[in-house]
């Protein structure tokens, strides 16, 4: 099923999202995670390509493919930065073949190591392209507080309205902590005439390093609730677990209060972070 099909007014849909198996990894941990996730009743399962594992070999489409076989609709994420027109085909009649109808489509970060191949230089360029090369549904990301490249917040924004006008019908945003940063962004995004469904980003903090990681990569604000329980709980593992779980809880509800299009929950391959957050906000999905 398409993604653009799963929104109606006034009901919020969840979705998750995981990485594949880091190369020369069978994939038979991330089948085990999905079996777990399946359980939390999602909406779709995305699954992320090149970051955080390996997407050389298309092993995104093949998990991608591997949900839709266990009932649940996925997506599968396709950079361009480092992908040639060529590259793109053949992924694109891969996701075909494998009977994908989801792609969240991205520029992708620049990485020194793989430098760019200039085929596509914006998530916009890869939108049309993709447009005409088959009957997919297309998703977007954006930035609730700014991309970090942007020029300003309004250019950012005015990128967006050009993304989504290229053939996005759908957007996922970047993880945040602050959801007063996020109900701005809805403003700006509205007054710029964006109208299509935006899913929150929401990544549970569990453990000290990886927030540090995402927070210097993403350049997300951090409220002084949170900050506070970093500051208590980062020699405590479980502590921080568990205050994590709760903060993203709290944040949901909050959201899910005010009307969201969804939430887009970043799991880190991790059910039972997923399923704790899943049972304290379950009866208000
Ligand atoms: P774009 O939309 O191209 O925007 C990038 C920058 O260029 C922005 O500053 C924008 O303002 C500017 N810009 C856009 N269009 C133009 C234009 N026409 N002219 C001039 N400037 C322009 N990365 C991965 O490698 N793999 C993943 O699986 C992955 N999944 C993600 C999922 C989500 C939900 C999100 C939010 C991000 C994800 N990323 C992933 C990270 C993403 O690739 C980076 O944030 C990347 O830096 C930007 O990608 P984009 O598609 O938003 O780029």
């Amino acid at each position: 099923m398409k993604l653009s099909e799963k929104f109606t007014k006034g009901k919020c849909v969840f979705s998750l999202e995981i990485f594949p198996p880091k190369k020369d990894m069978s994939p038979d941990t991330v089948y085990k995670t999905i079996d777990s996730l399946k359980n939390l009743r999602p909406a779709f399962i995305s699954v992320t390509y090149g970051a955080g594992g390996t997407s050389g070999d298309n092993i995104t489409g093949e998990v991608a493919a591997y949900i839709k076989g266990q009932g649940v609709d996925s997506a599968a994420h396709l950079t361009c930065v480092s992908n040639t027109r060529a590259d793109i085909d053949i992924l694109l009649e891969d996701f075909k073949a494998k009977g994908i109808e989801n792609i969240l489509a991205l520029r992708g970060d620049i990485n020194p190591e793989r430098p760019p191949k200039h085929d596509f230089e914006h998530a916009c360029d890869l939108v049309r392209y993709i447009k005409e090369k088959g009957d997919f549904h297309i998703s977007g990301a954006c930035y609730p507080e700014c991309h970090t490249e942007a020029k300003s917040f309004e250019a950012d924004i005015a990128r967006l309205k050009e993304k989504v006008d290229a053939g996005v019908t759908h957007l996922m945003s970047q993880l945040f902590f602050d959801n007063e940063a996020f109900y701005r962004f809805l403003d700006m995004v509205h007054g710029a005439g964006i109208y299509v469904p935006i899913e929150a980003g929401i990544m549970p903090v569990t453990n000290k390093k990886s927030i540090e990681r995402m927070v210097s990569i993403t350049g997300a604000s951090l409220p002084a609730k949170f900050t506070r329980i970093m500051a208590r709980y980062e020699n405590n593992p479980e502590a921080l677990r568990d205050a994590g779980i709760a903060y993203a809880a709290d944040q949901i509800v909050d959201l899910i209060s005010s009307g969201v299009d969804g939430i887009h929950l970043y799991t880190m391959n991790n059910p039972y972070v997923a399923e704790k957050i899943y049972a304290a906000v379950e009866g208000l999905l």
